[in-house]
């Protein structure tokens, strides 16, 4: 799982002078060290009575969509393994001292989020990180339409048997009773985030079924299955707030339905209050530093209107059995609600 890579500035020691970026990886990683330590990683995944799977396509994503999720239930002791599809070699890149990582120039940007990504697990306190099919499997398609896609190393080229067993392996070792990725539309239309829901929805079934792929392991079935989602009733509210607030919104023009991101309310059945997390998640956020620009909204949303809007992450239970509500709207508040085993 830890095959070597090339060396590339910015993830060796960081010492010397160092780029905001990279300060910003830095202090990340301080604030982590000057906090308690956790446990140290426990690989017994019996041992820990909930345990969560979640298959994200890039470094980030995880932070972004589901940071505070991953913070609150690695701090409740749960087994939290994270699985990322691809190194996000084509991210937009906000630093410009990190430019030169580009795909078209020193095409480092990769390598550069191992050590993200891996600074961001640190600060959310989630230990089990991996690639599927171990790091540089698959490479980061590029949005729709670009010629990323088209590239044989591309996630969204990739051969869905080959990286439904990596996944499949993935789920016998940890026996998650939880697993999570995104809808079907990928939450936004990303050629990585659609092939990261196909390969999650084969492998969630595939994993149960003892006629497959023995190899890889003893059959698990989990128990449930969620897609992550925005409600757009909240997605109105963030927009209403970021607006009245004075910050300039993306699609500021457009209605919470016309951005094309949100669920419709009825949809979403779960919601995880997170906000006590709210502190890890945005350490984790500063930890992508080459992805989010710490001037930019996600920040701005951080520090103020959107302690709720960042802190509460919702979630469409589309397989297993909904567990009991918890709250007024009927909807779950844990992930684990109703799973016994
Ligand atoms: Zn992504």
């Amino acid at each position: 799982m830890t095959a070597p890579l090339p060396d590339e500035p910015g993830t060796g020691e960081l010492v010397g002078d160092l780029s905001p970026a990279e300060d910003a990886l830095a202090q990340a990683a301080e604030a982590v060290d000057s906090a308690e330590q956790t446990e140290a990683v426990d690989m017994t995944p019996l041992d820990h009575p909930h345990r969560l799977l979640l298959v994200h396509a890039h470094p980030d994503d995880e932070t972004i969509g589901t940071g505070a999720t991953m913070a609150r239930y690695a701090a409740e002791h749960a087994l939290v393994t994270l699985v990322t599809c691809t190194l996000g070699e084509l991210g937009e890149i906000v630093v410009p001292e990190l430019e030169h990582l580009a795909a078209d120039r020193d095409d480092g940007l990769g390598q550069h989020r191992v050590g993200e990504l891996a600074a961001a697990c640190e600060a959310m306190r989630v230990t089990d990180h991996r690639f599927l099919g171990g790091p540089g499997r698959w490479r980061d398609s590029g949005m729709m339409g670009t010629k990323g896609n088209e590239d044989p190393r591309a996630f969204w080229q990739a051969d869905m048997n080959e990286a439904t067993i990596e996944l499949v392996r993935v789920i016998r070792e940890v026996r998650p009773q939880v697993v999570v990725t995104y809808d079907e539309r990928g939450g936004y239309g990303h050629p990585d985030h659609i092939q990261a829901h196909r390969v999650t929805m084969a492998a969630f079934d595939a994993a149960g079924d003892p006629g497959y792929a023995p190899e890889a392991g003893e059959p698990w079935q989990a128990a449930k299955l969620y897609w992550t989602a925005i409600p757009l009733r909240v997605l109105q509210q963030g927009i209403d707030a970021m607006q009245a607030a004075g910050h300039e919104v993306p699609f500021s023009s457009a209605t919470a339905e016309e951005i094309g991101v949100g669920v419709p309310d009825e949809l979403v059945t779960t919601a995880v209050d997170g906000r006590g997390q709210l502190d890890a998640k945005v350490a984790a956020m500063r930890a992508h530093a080459s992805q989010i620009a710490t001037d930019g909204m996600f920040f701005a949303l951080a520090d103020g209107v959107g302690q709720q809007a960042f802190g509460v992450e919702y979630y469409r239970l589309v397989r297993g059995e909904r567990g009991p509500a918890a709250g007024p709207d009927g909807r779950e508040d844990d992930l684990f609600a109703g799973v016994t085993s």
